[in-house]
């Protein structure tokens, strides 16, 4: 029999493409879904964006770029980030990928070797946990709680490092919570970190352009003595309904920057052309694109949480960020898995378990709010009419 490799079977997935895969073969089979599952803003890309893509194609943009990004784009991504954190960054320490993902899948495959440890966020985006669990490293999971409005405790992390530890996985705004980690917390682990000079951090800053109620999004880029141990992962995918055009970026620490080029290199050489020049328009254009689209969210996240506690045995922290609210529906009797699969199957709406994004997620559902208000409205409508005329059910 062919051998595959042994750590294949550690490779975790996303289940939130299954269940838009199965919300799909729903809709096909003439079924009435409303999908609350799938993490992509419900915008199209702004037309002057599409446009660019558009020109460069015809200006012969077919080939090859360098692998870390195109100049231009690179040095536009460090505008970007000086106008919108007040930093400056060197357009070299700026490398350009196909989407958000390269930068964690590098970032983790850097660090991980037998031994080693990696703090990630539990409940968090599941990538990092399945590439963690795919390389030798050992992950170890850092409890989101819902008393802390789902921002990490810097003294719940701080509890957690090691002389093992090599790599600290932060994720603010988060996905699947909306939760935003307070300033002060955030100036805590970074004070708790002095004793751990050796320690690298990921920041997962993706949702960084989308907070509500005044909630400040502090980036770990703005601490200039962490900048040789820092990497920054953000990307075009969230904040300007790019996630098909597979963009992003990370800033990385000088040592550390031929080491992703290389990774880049024996990966996808580089980022599809004609998207670059995309990326340029997305940051240099008008970004009223990117308010509106906030405004939206904002709402819709303010109504999600409201209408959700008025639903019996559910109760919704306020996402103070991204675009999900992650209610707590333990006191409706079902676990989360019973009633996601049911939900979906039997009341027509998708929505993803909470221990999808790791076992402290039991307990609790996420939903996302990229879709329209009516949608959401009658989602929840159809939510409450199931678990009022159902018994609670444990399938696990
Ligand atoms: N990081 C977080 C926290 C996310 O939620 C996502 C996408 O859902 C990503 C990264 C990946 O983004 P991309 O689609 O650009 O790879």
């Amino acid at each position: 029999m062919v051998k595959l490799a042994q750590n294949l079977s550690r490779l975790g997935d996303e289940n939130a493409f299954a269940v838009l895969a199965r919300a799909a073969e729903l809709v096909a089979e003439g079924r009435d879904i409303i999908n609350l599952g799938i993490g992509q803003p419900d915008f199209p890309t702004p037309p002057h964006i599409v446009e660019a893509a558009i020109k460069a194609l015809r200006d012969g943009h077919h080939g090859y770029t360098p692998a870390t990004g195109i100049p231009p784009l690179r040095e536009a991504v460090a505008a970007d980030i000086h106008r919108r954190l007040g930093v400056e960054v060197d357009p070299g320490h700026i490398v350009v990928m196909p989407g958000g993902k390269p930068t964690m899948f590098f970032s983790i495959l850097m660090f991980a070797e037998k031994g080693a440890e990696i703090i990630c966020p539990d409940p968090g985006f599941p990538i990092y946990r399945s590439v963690i669990d795919y390389s030798d490293a050992t992950a170890v999971p850092l409890p989101i709680r819902e008393e802390n409005a789902f921002g990490f405790s810097a003294d719940d992390l701080l509890g957690l490092i090691t002389p093992a530890t090599r790599l600290i996985i932060l994720n603010s705004p988060a996905n699947p919570t909306g939760g935003v980690t307070p300033a002060q917390e955030i100036d805590k682990l970074v004070k708790g970190l002095e004793a751990w000079p050796d320690v690298a951090i990921l920041s997962d800053e993706i949702y960084g352009q989308m907070t509500y109620d005044g909630q400040e999004h502090k980036s770990l880029l703005t601490f200039e003595h962490l900048r040789d141990r820092v990497i920054l992962l953000d990307g075009w995918s969230k904040t300007y309904a790019m996630t098909g055009w597979r963009l992003g970026y990370g800033v990385w620490p000088e040592a550390w920057l031929d080491h992703v080029r290389r990774l880049a290199v024996n990966c996808h050489s580089c980022v599809n052309a004609s998207a670059q020049f995309a990326g340029i328009a997305a940051l240099e254009g008008p970004q009223d694109c990117v308010g509106e689209m906030v405004s939206a969210f904002d709402e819709r996240r303010a109504f999600v949480a409201e209408r959700l506690n008025k639903v019996g045995g559910i109760r919704c922290a306020v996402p103070k960020g991204a675009f999900y609210a992650f209610p707590n529906i333990t006191g409706t009797g079902w676990d989360e898995r019973s009633l996601a699969s049911a939900l979906l199957e039997e009341a027509g709406v998708a929505v993803i378990a909470g221990t999808d994004f790791g076992n402290y997620g039991a307990g609790f559902l996420r939903l996302s709010c990229a879709n329209s208000l009516d949608n959401i409205a009658a989602a929840i409508d159809r939510m409450e009419s199931f678990l009022a005329e159902n018994e609670p059910r444990h399938n696990g």
